[in-house]
């Protein structure tokens, strides 16, 4: 039978046609009015981007974009800044949690109120083993250490740990140094056991607070995973949509996995093995591993300590400490070690190395993996001192230096007293490391220091900190642009975790993951506070102020 169109139903299908054509292929999400920075090679700044499927479909003018898609969901940007979503390329999530469960020490002028804020704390929670973090003793009027006296007197029976704010030293009371079974005849590779009058004062330095850390109980399960859902919140906050997390544990693995599947974990997380036999059996057994948001694909070494807390190895002696040169926390044979697993099965490896001389063993072992590897992007964290004749080896073996500009201008209250000004030319160098290898990548290393993205701009671009302190800026000629700064939360963050073709630009075929921001984002020599209004991962609103 033939199918006769009437005239009123070719007119409808008219319609129809001219209608779709009209209203443009229909995607999920459509922001427009906007300035969207795409942060790729071009560095292209667009009004609109058309999201389907959590990718980006495509970004380009304002009416290209609206007369080419259609959705039920728009945006009106208002003219706001659009960014990729920032990545914290070195931050603790798990340390973070940790701390919003102790006694928070943060910002303490003195023992008198870490005791208090202990008190206060053990009101509340009555625990039976107190932790705390975030005391400095650099804040203080004395700038001394402090000893146990007191937490002895007043807690002979609890347990008590107190972690620095670097987490390189802790100060242990006599009961938790019994259980631990240190003396003053302890000894411990790698670590510090501090002694006064022949009596331990408590403090433990680097791998000294090994003992210890085997013997803190886990937090409630239900109060920890609060607190990393809340961590997770204040991210989003900021735009940051994805954590390098340097150096989990085995247990950590299953965290992550059972937090994601209950779907509360969006964030993308680059999460590095401490190398621990049992991490070391995962990563051989595994290899590259993927867990939806969560990738697995390197080993965080922990080099030396901090130099706050002269952990850190130097290849002179500190100039405020006679003789006293800092700990190397993992020998180079151990080092070896790792880096011969890494190469056999495609693990990146990432070494904490503060001190010129734990920088220069490090720049030396990785040669290896390049003679092999040209594009192997094996990482340096944190690239704190360095001696300036070894900075070319960051471009001639192809290390990656991530950095945390933060601390610049937090370590300016003792950094030179540590190392004199003459080693301070090769001290918080991130324009000198960016001008070797092309690329930073950038993070806070919270919570060490504060997760807020925006101090890390100050800091890199201004050299200031948060009361805009210094007004010339610390060492400023090792300022980074803005740009330059964006790019080591975005573009560069992504090369250095291999995401690169899914995150860290806005461009056709990427992630959906970006941030919209309240106000523009600049680097003015005041410091500027600035949030999210909205912020998504592959095309979900994970927050919004609405
Ligand atoms: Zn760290």
């Amino acid at each position: 039978m033939r199918t006769i169109f009437t005239f009123p139903f070719c007119f409808f299908l008219l319609l129809l046609l001219l209608n779709s054509c009209y209203k443009g292929k229909s995607v999920d999400l459509i922001v427009h009015n906007a300035k969207i920075h795409t942060m790729d090679d071009a560095n292209g700044v667009f009004d609109a981007m058309a999201i389907k499927d959590g990718k980006i479909v495509e970004v380009g003018p304002e009416r290209q974009i609206l007369n080419r898609y259609s959705s039920e969901e728009e945006i009106d940007a208002g003219g706001k800044d659009v960014y990729p979503g920032f990545t914290d390329a070195h931050g603790h999530i798990l340390s973070y949690a940790q701390q919003i469960l102790s006694v928070d020490l943060v910002g303490c002028k003195s023992m008198d109120e870490i005791i208090v804020r202990i008190e206060k704390y053990q009101t509340k929670n009555k625990r039976k083993f107190i932790l705390g973090r975030g005391w400095d003793q650099s804040l203080w009027s004395s700038k001394d250490f402090p000893t146990n006296e007191k937490l002895n007197e007043l807690y002979p029976n609890i347990p008590i740990c107190l972690i620095r704010i670097d987490g390189h030293v802790l100060l242990a009371n006599d009961a938790l140094l019994k259980l631990a079974e240190i003396n003053p005849s302890t000894k411990i590779d790698g670590g510090i056991i501090y002694i006064k009058d022949g009596k331990c004062t408590g403090l433990l330095g680097d791998n000294a607070m090994n003992p210890i850390y085997e013997l803190i109980p886990p937090f409630p399960k239900k109060e920890f995973i609060g607190a990393i859902k809340d961590i997770q919140t204040e991210l989003f906050q900021y735009g940051i949509t994805g954590v390098h997390e340097a150096g989990i544990q085995f247990g950590d693995i299953a965290l992550f996995k059972e937090l994601i599947d209950n779907h509360s974990f969006d964030l993308n997380l680059y999460a590095m093995l401490m190398p621990s036999e049992k991490n070391i059996a995962f990563a051989k057994k595994n290899g590259v591993y993927t867990y939806k948001n969560l990738l697995i694909r390197s080993f965080k070494v922990m080099g030396d300590g901090a130099l706050g807390s002269r952990g850190a190895l130097l290849k002179q002696a500190y100039s405020d400490q006679h003789n006293h040169y800092g700990v190397l926390t993992t020998s180079v044979d151990d080092m070896k070690r790792i880096a011969s697993i890494c190469e056999k099965i495609g693990y990146q490896m990432n070494t904490h190395a503060i001190g010129d001389s734990t920088n220069k063993i490090l720049l030396d072992l990785y040669q290896r993996v390049y003679e092999t590897n040209k594009d192997h992007r094996w990482r340096i964290e944190h690239a704190q001192v360095v001696e300036p004749k070894d900075f070319d080896l960051f471009s001639k073996y192809g290390v990656f230096p991530s950095v945390q500009p933060t601390h610049a201008v937090s370590d300016q209250r003792w950094a030179v007293e540590r190392i004199g000004t003459k080693r301070m030319k090769g001290a918080y160098a991130y324009r000198t490391l960016l001008k070797q290898y092309g690329m930073l990548a950038i993070g806070t290393d919270f919570p060490v220091e504060l997760t807020d993205p925006f101090l890390t701009i100050h800091a890199a671009v201004n050299r200031k900190n948060y009361d805009n302190f210094p007004a010339s800026g610390y060492y400023s000629n090792e300022s980074i642009t803005l740009e330059e700064c964006i790019k080591g939360m975005t573009t560069w963050a992504s090369f250095a975790s291999f995401q690169e073709n899914e995150i860290g630009t806005l461009q056709k075929g990427k992630d959906a993951t970006f941030v919209i921001f309240e106000n523009p984002v600049v680097a003015l020599a005041e410091f500027q506070p600035n949030f999210s209004t909205y912020t998504y991962i592959k095309g979900k609103k994970v927050y919004s102020t609405e």
